[in-house]
């Protein structure tokens, strides 16, 4: 969502940022992160500068799916430097990932130390101008997503991507996210429904593993966009666990139209 003029306030590091876009899913593992990877990169590919804030602070999986596991965070006078994922510099990441001595230790905090967190990512990560800023927020409606509102609101307005899959049990949750997203005044951009099928590899036949169609009837129901459905992909898992970049390597992949 882009400021109009004099409109908000102008903290120093996000005075170059355009837009910036939160990624909410109700429960975990429906996605969040990957589309926020998968969206990051559909920008780049379109000539964007992105900067990508992970805040989902017990469960920082970004580094690993952009392939800069083990990168350091240096500091320059405006803060933080973040990580820059490819050599054009034109995805930057922050996540407490690159704070952890072990990437594969747990962040055991309470909530006052997280919403700290949260509150220096926002002020003191140094992002340069970005067209967009991508925040990839815990599952749920936690005390981590009211400090990042919090501390991103008085800047920019925010807009809000949900992600579900399409089952009922999903939906429920996202049901209450769009609940949350009404009551805190958070615009909603739209829905995406994810694992939307699996297109067998071999005879591109769509099986729907966890039937399908869920999350366009929520967003339909909640008068809200509904952006498209992606399928699983296995190409899509192997890309992120391995860090590649899936758009460049597989356009012509079944998930591919949806991303983009
Ligand atoms: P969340 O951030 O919601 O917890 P993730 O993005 O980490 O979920 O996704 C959970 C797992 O599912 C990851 O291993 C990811 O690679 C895989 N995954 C997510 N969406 C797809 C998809 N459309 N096709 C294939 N694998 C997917």
């Amino acid at each position: 969502m882009e400021a109009a003029a004099g409109e908000y306030g102008e903290p120093g590091n996000l005075a170059g940022v355009r837009h910036i876009i939160l990624v909410l899913s109700g429960k975990g593992g429906v996605g969040k992160s990957t589309i926020s990877t998968e969206l990051a990169l559909a920008l780049r590919h379109q000539g964007k500068k992105v900067g990508i804030l992970d805040v989902d602070l017990c469960g920082p999986s970004i580094p690993r799916m952009l392939g800069s596991q083990g990168k350091a965070v240096h500091q320059c006078d405006q803060g933080w430097v973040p990580v820059f994922v490819d050599q054009e510099q034109s995805i930057s990441l922050m996540s407490v990932g690159f704070l952890l001595e072990n990437p594969d230790e747990a962040v055991v905090w309470k909530g006052p130390k997280k919403n700290a967190l949260i509150k220096q990512f926002v002020s003191d990560v140094a992002w340069g101008q970005l067209d967009f800023l991508v925040v990839d927020t815990p599952p749920g409606t936690s005390d981590e997503h009211m400090a990042t509102m919090e501390a991103l609101r008085p800047y920019r307005p925010l807009g809000a991507l949900v992600i579900t899959t399409p089952q009922a049990v999903s939906v429920g949750d996202v049901r209450r996210e769009l609940t949350f997203c009404r009551k805190t005044g958070l615009q909603v951009i739209g829905v995406v429904e994810n694992m939307s099928g699996f297109v067998c590899p071999h005879c591109a036949e769509c099986t729907n593993v966890f039937s399908r169609g869920g999350g366009e009837e929520l967003a339909q129901l909640a008068g809200v966009p509904f952006l498209g459905s992606v399928p699983l992909d296995p190409e899509l898992t192997r890309s992120l666990e391995e860090g590649r970049d899936f758009m460049q390597e597989f356009p012509k992949s079944s998930a591919f139209p949806a991303l983009t």
